[in-house]
């Protein structure tokens, strides 16, 4: 299959050199990149995209969500965090695996419209999320959240549904989904539980998703637990590496900043979720660059965000750190937009997120002819303060089109929107078991 964008007004190539061009092609052959620049004598291109008054860029890749959880959104909001809490524990206990998989594909739908071409996810019921995935065409990363609270008979089991997972879908989808290991938090999984998590993970290289230090109180249980902090107690038991993804990272002290460094672990800040749910307000996530750490940006599931917009997550990741320092000059839109491209690909572990030879192709277009994108003076600011999904216009991934001209064409939106709703009223009347 081959693709060629023809004459984008801009590129934004999130390349070594983070050079944006001006009028250029660029031509998708095998489902990665083969040329940027001036492409000649290729008018047989199998989908020709008119690039004139749009910006190319990588797509956005969401770190952090909970796609099962796409059919809670607006369930429970406006509580304290326990309230929440327990509020999702309750529902997700009568949540079956179709509710899962039309609030998956409803959830893909919105990642597509909002310039989403990958994402991480780590839930339960994930044979439904990987089938909505291996529909809709997009990339992901993807996880079965283990928990055992010290329980050695449900860890067995936990782990078991891991491996089974793994073994059922990674590489599936002509490479689309990759499969990682996901222990839900140090505080609802056993040592035991995190350190087999990881030696199995290793032994397949594959990845580890967790959750670490949302909350004040998660940290001071584990001070209690453990005389430590939860990264440190992470670090203790060799658990962080370049392998994992840990989602939130709010309550870090300087030290385990420097852990998380040390050891290349990526960190998926959340930060319109943390808001929602007043778990934090900043994450040290200046600092975390500071120390050479690797970000990345996540929106962390519907019920606690409540959309999968990106584009929001990004503005948010930079207006929090400038309000909450009193300095505007705290945090800058290419940072933020290198932690939604570059960053997000590296940590779940696709050769993409840049824009030159080689790449796979995920790639993405917006409109800047659409009045609140005009003018234009640098195209990371514009992602980052100015743009929404509404701006989106054409998705590709893996030099597949998923979207052109904002008509999806994978599948059938209506009936996604329709079945979606009424499975979301089905489950919310929906008694226990
Ligand atoms: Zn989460």
């Amino acid at each position: 299959m081959s693709l060629l964008v023809r004459g984008a007004s801009l590129v934004l190539t999130q390349n070594e050199r983070r050079e944006v061009l001006r009028g250029a092609d660029v031509l998708v052959e095998g489902g990665r990149i083969s040329e940027v620049g001036k492409v000649s004598g290729r008018a047989g291109a199998e989908f020709v995209i008119d690039g004139k008054g749009k910006l190319l860029m990588p797509g956005l890749v969401n770190a952090h969500t909970h796609l099962g959880m796409t059919l809670l959104r607006g369930y429970a909001d406006d509580m304290r965090f326990h309230e929440w809490w327990a509020a999702m524990r309750s529902i997700e206990a009568k949540l079956k695996a179709p509710d899962v998989y039309w609030g998956s594909l409803l959830g893909c739908l919105e990642m597509i419209r909002g310039g989403t071409t990958a994402f991480a996810d780590m839930y339960f019921h994930m044979d439904a999320v990987a089938r909505a995935v291996k529909e809709c065409g997009m990339r992901a990363n993807l996880a079965y959240s283990m928990v055992d609270f010290g329980d050695g008979k449900k860890r067995r089991s936990e782990l078991a549904e891991g491996e089974r997972f793994f073994a059922e879908w990674n590489g599936k989808a002509g490479g689309r989904i990759a499969c990682s290991f996901g222990p839900h938090a140090p505080y609802s999984c056993s040592k035991e539980l995190l350190v087999k998590a990881a030696e199995i993970a290793r032994k397949r290289k594959a990845r580890l998703q967790i959750h670490v230090s949302e909350t004040r109180k998660e940290v001071f249980d584990a001070e209690k637990a453990w005389g430590k902090r939860p990264v440190e107690y992470l670090d203790g038991v060799g658990f962080l590496g370049e392998d994992v993804i840990a989602s939130h990272c709010v309550w870090v002290t300087k030290n385990e900043l420097a852990m998380l460094g040390r050891s290349g672990t990526h960190v998926a800040h959340c930060p319109v979720s943390n808001l929602k749910l007043a778990s934090g307000e900043s994450s040290p996530i200046v600092e975390l660059t500071n120390v050479g750490g690797r970000l990345t940006l996540g929106t962390d599931g519907a019920a606690s965000n409540n959309s999968l917009n990106m584009l929001e997550t990004m503005k948010f990741a930079a207006l929090i750190e400038k309000g909450s320092r009193w300095d505007a000059s705290a945090m800058n839109a290419q940072t933020v937009v290198d932690a939604a491209t570059v960053g997000g690909s590296r940590a779940l572990g696709f050769d993409a997120g840049v824009i030159e030879e080689g790449r796979i192709a995920d790639l993405v277009t917006l409109d800047v002819r659409m009045p609140n994108l005009v003018p234009l003076y640098n195209a990371a600011s514009h992602l980052v303060y100015a743009a929404n999904p509404a701006n989106v216009c054409d998705v590709v991934v893996g030099g597949k089109p998923l979207m052109l001209g904002r008509k999806i064409l994978v599948v059938d939106e209506e009936k996604v929107v329709e079945k979606a709703e009424e499975e979301a009223h089905k489950l919310a009347g929906r008694k226990k078991g």
